[in-house]
């Protein structure tokens, strides 16, 4: 079938386009005739993007005021409010997903999806986050202590079925008690934590507020640092020089100060860093670090289906609106390894954003997608009219 006439929106830029979908792929892109009785849906200039895809998500955080209220869930719980917020955030227009996890379920998660069992956005799971023992994010984590539990406990991961292995270099704001400037695991575990991931083919990310928690894993050769809150110069040229990702999550500390109790650790927390992330942010920007957009959906009032503000928060602090939608869709592809997506080129999966306008001159034209398509399937969206024709057309 042929999209005609849309505002195509990816790294290729702006411009004016056809987009024939095959099957769960898109076939070509560009100036298409139709082929033969192809049925073909007019889109009278709406803007056609990848879906979008959020490098930083948690599933099974759902907004609370306090991770706490989370800790107490069974496994079934655990599973069930995940696959409610992986519907939600597939229908607001992400179809790809990089999911922190929580226990051992996010894996699961990611399993059923995959076998079109629920709805949600293709996901890559890993299962506990490993922190040091009493460290951030404990209560739902993999505690270490010594690099050979640190090696141990990334086996474990893997065997679960984790594409990845995600690690607390420093403390967090919403565990009480961790401190978010200060390292929290010691060089020989970091480094054991990496090697072992690598060994297993598997990436790394590592949670980050403090530079100095950031450097020693960019030292060990982390691929992707999370929130990079309290960056200095140095941090952030090591960034540039090994060629690691930086994963900024500017709606989480953005919800935070605007919602917490002011009372609360986490908000006192974060409001003393805010200025200061923001400003980690524009320097990276500015030296050029790669930048993958994530939300850290699910922390506190930071809801999911509400991801594509990121990319307005990039935009609104240093990046030009055109690089914050790459950032969130082909670069964040590509920094989680979901491989043929988070682009309009023939051959990757046809997961399509349809907005009314292109959304680089407005960018809260993405909080509201038209139609969402995922694998040549429409799978949500407000507009009838596109909604209908596009629904027959894919079903021919
Ligand atoms: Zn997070």
């Amino acid at each position: 079938m042929l999209l005609r006439d849309a505002t195509l929106v990816d790294s290729a830029g702006v411009r004016v386009g056809d987009v024939r979908i095959d099957g769960d792929r898109i076939a070509d892109t560009g100036d298409l005739a139709p082929h033969g009785d192809e049925p073909v849906v007019d889109l009278d200039g709406t803007a056609v993007l990848p879906g979008l895809v959020d490098a930083h998500v948690h599933y099974s955080l759902s907004g609370e005021p306090s991770v706490e209220d989370v800790i107490g869930m069974s496994d079934a719980e655990l599973a069930l409010t995940e696959a409610r917020n992986a519907r939600a955030t597939l229908e607001a227009g992400v179809t790809g997903v990089r999911v922190m996890g929580a226990r051992d379920v996010d894996v699961e998660v990611r399993d059923r999806i995959a076998a079109g069992d629920i709805p949600g956005p293709r996901t890559v799971a890993n299962c506990r986050s490993i922190t040091a023992t009493g460290g951030h994010g404990h209560h739902l984590g993999r505690e270490i202590t010594g690099a050979d539990d640190a090696r141990r406990a990334v086996r474990e991961q893997a065997k679960l079925g984790a594409d990845f292995i995600k690690f607390m270099v420093t403390g967090g704001v919403t565990t009480p008690g961790s401190d978010p400037g200060a390292v929290a695991l010691t060089d020989a575990e970091i480094d054991a934590i990496v090697d072992e991931a690598h060994r297993q083919g598997l990436h790394t990310a590592t949670h980050a507020h403090g530079s100095a928690g950031a450097k020693a894993a960019i030292e060990a050769g982390v691929d992707t640092v999370e929130h990079g809150t309290l960056l200095d110069e140095e941090g952030t040229e090591m960034l540039v020089r090994e060629d690691v990702t930086l994963v900024p999550t500017l709606s989480a500390p953005h919800h935070i100060v605007r919602n917490v109790d002011a009372a609360a650790e986490e908000r006192t927390q974060t409001e003393a860093v805010y200025e200061r992330h923001l400003e980690s942010f524009r320097r990276a920007v500015e030296a050029g670090v790669r930048v993958a957009g994530g939300t850290d959906a699910g922390t506190p009032y930071n809801m999911h289906g509400a991801n594509a503000a990121e990319i307005q928060f990039m935009h609104d602090h240093a990046m030009d609106a055109l690089d914050a939608v790459v950032a969130m869709t082909e670069t964040a592809a590509d920094a989680v390894g979901l491989d043929d997506q988070g682009t309009l080129e023939p051959g990757t999966y046809a997961d399509l954003l349809l907005v009314d306008g292109d959304p680089t001159d407005d960018l809260t034209r993405l909080n509201d997608p038209s139609v969402v398509v995922k694998g040549g399937e429409v799978v949500a969206g407000g507009d009838p009219r596109i909604r209908r024709a596009l629904a027959d057309a894919l079903a021919d």
